[in-house]
């Protein structure tokens, strides 16, 4: 019998696995597409971590303690305050594991929601879980299935899970665990009604495999489910184009946000991912992003998320010399639209927004600077759920827990499947770095249990 039944080939499903062949365990990965990465492969690549070596070295000072604060603060206190302190004191300890298995970043930028300090660390993330993948293989202990689904759990008399039943017409799989990690379930139209009917209008982008399938498995042997209500999207997708991954994310940096009346209509340095919900209210849930040359130039070419560079080349961005041209070319009346960037131009020299009290060009950093030199700029957005960020309720050794705080005996839970870490909003970085760290926890635990 194998010792650990793994379901999902995301970052969190290799993660666990890694963890688990460390231990020694022998590993079966399940995964129900015929290839494995999930939403984590075609992420933004952000993860958040505290500490580390690449903040020292661009003299960010940054501590466990204060992501602790921020994470709370971003999730507006709601999150399970035991599972943001299991992630903080494990995350720089998965850092350095990550490394150690080949996983390589950029240096930490400074655009991103919730993060007092810039924390932000960048990988390619379809190679960081190839690399996961190929350290777990390299133990010869695991076995992967790809193409092949698990359907259900299995428990024996008390109740204890001891494998899975797949839905191919194969044996069931008996193991000492499971860990479920097979993502969220922004790919599910009926759970999507259920939980998140505000967001019915969103673009909604994640792996195919993103169905919900481990929380309905685990919800029916009777697992709690967290922050159910919090599904929220990014602000800065381009409605309409999906050309190639990149087209996928979200770009926001500090313009000013902007309906399809010309008119501002949020304090656009509040977290760029509760920026979504404003721009869910607003007429055909889209409006644009207008900046000037000086913002564009802000943007970083080695970003995903940032990269205006490869977005105007797409021919994405509408571009014109003057406010009245650019607002001609979007349809808008060039009169509200000189007369809205004007307005906001005021506010950044007297250093107060009385419309929308907004501080900062993106969240908490940088300086509001007025939108004055041409070229202009206007980027169509609206909301993109990434992600559903809510789910199985889980303890800090990733043990699934039924409402009663009692832990379901053998079945663990881990990424996206979760829920609880986040609360009410999330802070960039944080569902890739749940997926690497509660991934690796719950190898950890598998394996110490
Ligand atoms: C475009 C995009 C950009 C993002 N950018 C960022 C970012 O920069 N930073 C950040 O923190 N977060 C980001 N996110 C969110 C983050 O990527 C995800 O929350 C995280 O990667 C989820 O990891 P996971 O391993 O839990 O799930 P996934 O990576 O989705 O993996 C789940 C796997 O399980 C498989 N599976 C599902 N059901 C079954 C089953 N029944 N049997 C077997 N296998 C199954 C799936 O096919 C999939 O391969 C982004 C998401 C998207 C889509």
């Amino acid at each position: 019998m194998t010792d650990v039944i793994v379901m999902g080939g995301g970052a969190a499903g290799w993660s666990a696995a890694l963890a688990a062949t460390q231990a020694g365990l022998s590993v079966l990965l399940l995964e129900k597409l015929a290839e494995s990465g999930g939403s984590s492969a075609l992420s933004g690549g952000c993860l958040a971590f505290a500490g580390t070596d690449l903040q020292a070295a661009q003299g960010v000072e940054d501590s466990p303690g204060l992501l602790l604060r921020d994470l709370c603060e971003v999730g507006q206190h709601v999150n399970d305050e035991a599972l943001v302190r299991a992630y903080c004191e494990a995350q720089l300890a998965t850092y350095d594991w990550l490394k150690a298995a080949g996983v390589g970043f950029s240096p930490v930028i400074e655009t991103a929601s919730g993060q007092s300090v810039p924390r932000v660390h960048t990988v390619d993330p379809a190679d960081m879980v190839r690399t996961l993948r190929a350290a777990a293989e390299a133990s010869g202990l695991v076995e992967y299935r790809p193409g092949v689904a698990a359907r259900a759990l299995i428990q024996d008399a008390d109740g204890r899970v001891v494998g899975v039943r797949p839905g191919s017409g194969e044996d069931l799989f008996g193991a000492r665990a499971v860990i479920i990690a097979s993502g969220g379930f922004a790919r599910n139209p009926d759970l999507l009604e259920r939980y998140a009917p505000q967001y019915a209008e969103a673009v909604f982008v994640a792996g195919a495999g993103s169905q919900g399938d481990g929380l309905l498995m685990a919800e029916a042997l009777g697992a709690d489910l967290r922050d159910m209500a919090y599904v929220k999207g990014t602000f800065g997708k381009h409605p309409t184009d999906e050309t190639n991954d990149h087209s996928l994310q979200a770009v926001y940096k500090g313009a000013i946000a902007v309906n399809q009346g010309g008119k501002r209509f949020v304090n656009e340095s509040i977290s760029y991912k509760l920026l979504g919900d404003a721009v869910m209210a607003q007429p055909w849930h889209t409006g644009y992003q207008i900046m000037d040359q000086g913002i564009f130039d802000t943007g970083d070419d080695r970003v995903r998320i940032l990269d205006f560079g490869r977005r105007l080349e797409e021919g994405l961005f509408y571009v014109a010399d003057s406010l009245e041209a650019l607002a001609a070319r979007i349809e808008i009346d060039p009169d509200v639209l000189v007369d809205t960037v004007t307005r906001y131009n005021g506010y950044v020299d007297a250093g107060r927004d009385p419309e929308f009290n907004r501080t900062h060009l993106v969240h908490h950093h940088g300086a509001l600077r007025r939108i004055e030199t041409a070229p202009f700029y206007a980027y169509p957005s609206t909301a993109v759920v990434f992600g559903t960020y809510c789910g199985l309720r889980i303890d800090n050794a990733a043990r699934v827990l039924r409402s009663d705080g009692s832990a379901i005996a053998g079945l663990y839970a881990a990424g996206e499947v979760t829920g609880g870490f986040h609360g009410a909003a999330y802070m960039t970085g944080s569902a890739l770095g749940k997926a690497v760290v509660f991934g690796r926890l719950a190898g950890m635990a598998a394996a110490a249990q």
